[in-house]
C-alpha cells in the first residue's frame, strides 16, 4: 500500500475506534460496575447503577455517546521507532479526532485559551493531547484513547511534599483530594496517582495509570500495598455510585512511580469517572490491528 492510502487507512481506523470508546465501555470498567452494583445493598445506589447500566444499553441501541461530556481527546503513543508512520502520526490523531467529532458525534469540546472561541472540531492549540513513548527495535504501535472529561479531570491535583512528610503525606494528600473533590467526578472514580519528584512527572504518572487495565497492580510489592491501602480508605468514604452514598467509592486506585530525588516527593492525582471513557488497540505495521480494550469487536 503506498504512503498516503495507509495514511488514510489508519487515520479511519483509529476515528472509528474513537467513535467506539465514546459509546461503549471497555469490558474491564464493565465488568468492575457490574462487580460494585452487587456489593450495594441500599435501594438508592442499586438504583443509579441500573440506571447506568440502563444508560450503556440505550448508547448501543441509538448508536449515540453515553455521556454528553465526551472529553478532550488524549492518546498514549507507545510507538516502535520501526512503525512505517511514526512521523505522521500526529496529523493522523489530530485528523481521526475532527472526523470522530462529525461521525461520532462527539461534543465540541476544544476551546483556545484566552481567545476564548470553540474550534467547533475538538482540536486546537495542543489538542489532541499525546503522550509520546518510543519502543526501540519494534515496528507496533500501540494507542490508548481517553476522554477526558471536565468532571473526571476537576479533581486533578499536583504538589511537591514537604522533606520528612514521607509516604504518610501521599497517603494524606490523595484522601485530602478525595474527600475534597472525589463527588465533582461521578464516582465509582478510578484514581490514578503518581509517584516521582517534580509536579510534571508525578502528574504525567497520574494520567498513565489511568490507562492500565483495572484490576492490575504496581509491579512494586510496597507500591501495590499503598493501592490497597488507598483503595480501602477511599472506599470507606462511602461516595457510592453518583455520589448518592454507598459502600463502594472507586473502582480502583493504581500508583505509577519513578525513581526521585532524595529529598522530594512529588504525587499528583488524577480520576477518571464511573463512565471511563478508555480504549487499546494495537497496530502491526501493515496496519492490521486488534482491539484490546472491547472483546470481539471489530470496526
Ligand atoms: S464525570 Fe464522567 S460521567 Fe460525569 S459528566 Fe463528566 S464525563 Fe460524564
Amino acid at each position: 500500500m503506498d504512503k498516503e492510502k495507509s495514511i488514510g487507512e489508519l487515520t479511519n481506523v483509529v476515528a472509528r475506534f474513537v467513535s467506539l470508546v465514546g459509546k461503549k465501555l471497555p469490558d474491564d470498567v464493565w465488568a468492575k460496575l457490574n462487580e460494585l452494583r452487587v456489593l450495594e445493598t441500599e435501594p438508592l445506589p442499586k438504583t443509579v447503577y441500573d440506571t447506568m447500566f440502563k444508560n450503556q444499553e440505550l448508547a448501543l441501541e441509538l448508536n449515540r455517546p453515553s455521556c454528553q461530556d465526551t472529553g478532550v481527546l488524549q492518546f498514549l503513543v507507545k510507538c516502535g521507532d520501526s512503525f512505517p508512520l511514526l512521523g505522521r502520526m500526529e496529523k493522523i490523531l489530530t485528523d481521526a479526532v475532527i472526523q470522530s467529532t462529525k461521525e461520532a458525534p462527539l461534543r465540541h469540546n476544544s476551546v483556545e485559551t484566552f481567545d476564548e472561541y470553540n474550534t467547533g472540531k475538538n482540536v486546537g492549540k495542543g489538542t489532541p493531547t499525546l503522550f509520546w513513548e518510543i519502543v526501540p527495535d519494534n515496528d507496533v504501535l500501540e494507542l490508548d484513547v481517553y476522554m477526558a472529561g471536565g468532571g473526571c479531570t476537576l479533581p486533578g491535583k499536583a504538589m511537591v511534599l514537604m522533606p520528612g512528610e514521607d509516604y504518610e503525606g501521599v497517603v494524606h494528600f490523595v484522601l485530602d483530594v478525595m474527600t475534597s473533590y472525589g463527588l465533582n467526578a461521578c464516582p465509582p472514580l478510578l484514581v490514578g496517582v503518581g509517584v516521582a519528584t517534580s509536579v510534571e512527572t508525578a502528574a504525567l504518572l497520574s494520567k498513565k495509570a489511568l490507562f492500565r487495565p483495572l484490576g492490575s497492580h504496581n509491579p512494586n510489592e510496597r507500591a501495590a500495598k499503598l493501592e490497597k491501602l488507598l483503595e480501602d480508605g477511599i472506599n470507606k468514604i462511602g461516595l457510592g455510585p453518583q455520589g448518592f452514598s454507598g459502600k463502594m467509592s472507586v473502582m480502583g486506585v493504581l500508583v505509577e512511580n519513578t525513581a526521585r530525588h532524595p529529598s522530594t516527593i512529588g504525587v499528583a492525582v488524577n480520576t477518571g469517572c464511573w463512565s471511563h471513557r478508555h480504549g487499546h488497540i494495537l497496530f502491526k505495521s501493515d496496519l492490521s490491528y486488534t482491539v484490546m480494550s472491547h472483546k470481539g469487536v471489530v470496526l
